[in-house]
């Protein structure tokens, strides 16, 4: 079909055969891939290593025009880095790092779903209990960076919040869907009910993210007994920010829209800063009093008494959904 006809070609990916686009960035695409060893489908993330409109660009040096770089080396290798330490069930797995001339190449764990943010656009908002769903596999996986591996994310948005599509009522043997039915490949969806469509969720995008333990030690970085207080304070604050954006998340998923908003970036800047947001009616009328505290203890502007991972994970309004598929991570 056409859309095969426009995917690329990239020199040292022969390995896999590119299926379809699945996200696009200012540098890097992903797509959907056959490993022709396996037979199975990844996702692959290719960054370009160098600008190659660089020479429209009449301001730079002649041997910049050439070949100016869009991704510092560092910077890819960090993510690389990092993912190769984690391995939980609510995380995507790198498989593969490898590079060409002008591309570096992630093989990454397909989420087959792909965005949250697109289910949220396409269900409106979420029932409280498919938010649960949701955000609990979403703190576990939380839990296993900041916890066990000193991991911050630095990036939780419902861009980077991917998922497993599972149908809520198994379609019956011989069942021929409606054309309504057609057109959602993966089942039958009724917004709010089970899974909502979403099994597994798996968090992306390591890009900005940073460790702040030495994962063999366990100890802060740099030499143990010798960290500055002020580091230490840095450390702790830092792993907050992942919990803040949570609360936007969740917030988010309940009404649809998110807790902070302006056209003005200097406007929606001062919003932020202040923790200015409300339960807006009549969006949030009908939704429980006990996860607008849970939001209301995330989006707390001083990081000490932002609820930590921990917290989060004890709320009433969490544990009420113990008994759900994936709670036991
Ligand atoms: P960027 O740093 O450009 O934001 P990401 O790692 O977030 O790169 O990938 C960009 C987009 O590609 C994601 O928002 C998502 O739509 C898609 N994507 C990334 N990884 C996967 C994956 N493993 N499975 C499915 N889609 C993915
Ligand atoms: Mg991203």
């Amino acid at each position: 079909n056409e859309q095969r006809n426009k995917l690329p070609f990239y020199p040292g990916l022969e390995r896999y055969t590119l299926v379809e686009k699945m996200g696009d960035g200012a540098f890097s695409n992903v797509y959907k891939a056959r490993d022709t060893k396996t037979g199975g489908l990844v996702a692959v993330k290719i960054v370009r290593k160098y600008d190659i409109n660089a020479h429209q660009n009449k301001h730079l040096h002649k041997d910049m025009k050439k070949k100016p770089r869009v991704t510092e080396r560092a910077n890819i290798l960090k993510e690389v880095q990092i993912m190769r330490q984690l391995k939980h069930p609510g995380i995507v797995e790198l498989h593969e790092f490898s590079e060409s001339d002008e591309h570096y190449f992630l093989v990454l764990e397909l989420a087959p779903g792909g965005e949250l943010f697109h289910r949220i656009v396409k269900l409106t908002y979420f029932s409280e209990e498919l938010t649960r769903h949701v955000i609990v596999q979403v703190a576990q996986a939380i839990r296993y960076l900041h916890e066990e591996k000193g991991v911050i994310h630095r990036d939780i948005k419902p861009e980077n919040i991917l998922f497993e599509p599972i149908p809520i009522i198994p379609s019956p043997p011989g069942y021929r869907p409606s054309d309504e039915e057609e057109k959602e490949d993966e089942g039958i969806f009724q917004p709010g009910v089970g899974g909502g469509g979403i099994g597994r969720v798996k968090i992306a995008d390591f890009g900005l993210s940073k460790v702040v333990w030495d994962s063999q030690t366990m100890t802060p970085c740099g030499t143990v007994g010798y960290t500055a207080p002020e580091i230490v304070k840095d450390e702790r604050y830092s792993k907050s920010v992942d919990m803040w954006a949570m609360g936007c998340v969740l917030y988010t998923l309940l009404c649809g829209f998110p807790p902070f908003y302006d056209e003005s970036i200097q406007a929606l800047t001062e919003k932020v800063a202040r923790g200015q947001y409300t339960f807006l009616s009549p969006w949030w009328d009908e939704i429980s009093v006990e996860v607008k505290d849970l939001i209301t203890h995330l989006l707390c502007v001083d990081p000490v008494k932002r609820y930590t991972i921990d917290q989060f994970l004890a709320h009433p309004w969490v544990r009420a959904g113990e008994q759900s598929m994936y709670a036991n991570d």
